[in-house]
């Protein structure tokens, strides 16, 4: 067995592979470019600090424990052959064989030719984009307080989320929170004053959820002083400025970027059949069509969605990819005699949108929440869904940190880029030796 990506659906699918197959009938291997699953819910969490980024990860090889990960990036397949092809880290190019490939790719951001979105907007889809967003954000709190123009500190201080799916919608309301707690320590922009906009193509918030779980969100959002801006568009972005389809112009520094998401690229070198929005397009039992021992999961494939009866395909959320992935797994142990071959059958049991350190709405078995319930609620929700009793514990310390101690405004932005060694290379004379001895020096023992 082959799985392609290690996030939600491919890590479940490998996980209940492992656990319905016996070890000699089956090898497991999994493909993936990162060698962790990103728990997704929680980036927002990190982004806003109350959690290490670190912890809002899973390594994947504390959870599988015979499947054989390769750390590598897939590049093609030929379904025909039954083959994946992938190139590892030193660059070489790997072909695996498989019995059954499931494709568990995920998504990348949709982002449309907007003038000025790809060179001033920021992502929200990544552990580094949310880390940079972080840094963004203390930046611009930091120019702000330093500048003696109230136009500049107003462009510095209003920051515009596009798009309001979970990761728009939690992220700003996180980000809002954030600024919130910390804008004490920054008087010059606490006189100012932040401006939070969200903006929604659609005439309603999050797509993904219930109308009336979304309306009380937008009410939520509302209350926090955060402008719901629906049925609009963002027609252009500068470097200090975004254009809405209201022909309104907002003078910004940051442009948050979360308005939906699309299959990467790699779903088009694989040989299988795409629905028009993309995605591997698969029947209810999440085999790909047309092809007896291939299967799609997750955001990069069209898995008709049982609780619209199949007439669209499931959206784009962990909920849906993680049960997937359990399914598939089971479907394919059932293709070598193990059960029997069933559709993906799931009903959302609740839904949680986090919105700061306690605050949150959410809908369960048919119940309205918001505010600290709410919350709680959703901690309890992703402490049983994280996989794996040390990450557990690592959310619930970092969760009680928060709940007593303050929040932590530093700004990190070297992390991941540190200084070259060539910056404090010496020049021969420089170290105060001799320039003849300090040229032998640098010569190393075999020179002059
Ligand atoms: C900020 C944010 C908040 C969210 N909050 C929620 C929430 O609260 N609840 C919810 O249900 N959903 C939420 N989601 C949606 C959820 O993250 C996705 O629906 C889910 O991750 C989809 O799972 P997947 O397995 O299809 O893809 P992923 O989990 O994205 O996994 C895909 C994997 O494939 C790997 N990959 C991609 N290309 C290659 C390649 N060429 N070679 C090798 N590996 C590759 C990726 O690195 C990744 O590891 C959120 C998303 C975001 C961005």
């Amino acid at each position: 067995m082959v799985i392609a990506g290690g996030g939600f659906g491919g890590l479940y699918a490998a996980r209940r592979l492992e656990h319905v197959l016996p070890p000699e009938s089956a090898r497991i291997t999994l493909v993936s470019d990162t060698n962790f699953l990103l728990y997704t819910p929680l980036l927002p969490g990190a982004a806003s600090g109350t959690l290490e980024p670190r912890h809002v990860v899973v390594p994947l090889r504390s959870e599988l424990h015979r499947t054989d990960i390769r750390f590598g990036w897939v590049t093609g397949a030929d379904p025909a052959l039954s083959e994946l092809r992938y190139r590892t880290l030193d660059g070489r190019s790997e072909t695996l064989r498989y019995d059954h490939l499931i494709v568990a790719l995920g998504s990348v951001s949709r982002v449309l030719p907007i003038p000025g979105l790809a060179d001033h907007g920021l992502g929200f889809k990544t552990i580094s984009e949310a880390i940079a967003l972080r840094n963004r954000v203390l930046v611009n709190l930091e120019v702000a307080e330093a500048s003696e123009s109230p136009e500049q500190r107003r462009e510095y201080l209003t920051f515009v989320f596009v798009g309001a799916g979970y990761a728009g919608v939690e992220g700003i309301a996180e980000l809002q929170d954030f600024v919130a707690d910390v804008i004490e320590r920054y008087p010059r922009a606490r006189l100012e004053g932040t401006r939070w906009i969200i903006v929604e193509a659609e005439d309603r918030i999050m797509p993904e959820i219930d109308p009336g779980l979304a309306d009380f969100a937008t009410r939520e959002l509302q209350a926090r002083g955060i402008e719901v801006r629906t049925g609009t568009r963002v027609s252009a972005v500068e470097e200090n400025s975004v254009q809405l389809s209201t022909g309104e112009r907002i003078p910004c520094r940051t442009v948050c970027w979360t308005a939906g998401v699309k299959p990467p690229a790699i779903v088009r070198e694989l040989g299988l059949p795409l629905t028009e929005r993309g995605r591997i397009d698969v029947d209810a039992t999440m085999r790909v069509r047309g092809h007896r021992n291939v299967w799609a999961i997750g955001d990069a494939a069209a898995v008709p969605d049982p609780a619209a009866r199949g007439t669209r395909p499931s959206p784009p959320t962990a909920q849906h990819a993680i049960r997937q992935g359990r399914r598939v797994a089971e479907n394919v142990a059932a293709t070598l005699g193990k059960g029997r071959v069933r559709p993906f059958r799931y009903r959302t049991l609740g839904v949680f949108v986090d919105m700061g350190r306690h605050k949150a709405v959410a809908q369960m078995f048919g119940l309205k929440l918001r505010g600290f319930p709410a919350w709680w609620a959703a901690r309890t929700y992703h402490l049983a869904m994280m996989p794996g009793a040390s990450r557990r514990l690592r959310l619930l310390i970092d969760w009680t940190v928060a709940l007593l101690f303050e929040r932590d405004s530093a700004e990190l932005g070297q992390l991941g880029h540190p200084p070259s060694l060539r910056g404090f290379l010496e020049t021969p004379g420089e170290s105060g030796a001799p320039p003849a001895e300090a040229a032998r020096a640098q010569a190393g023992p075999r020179g002059p």
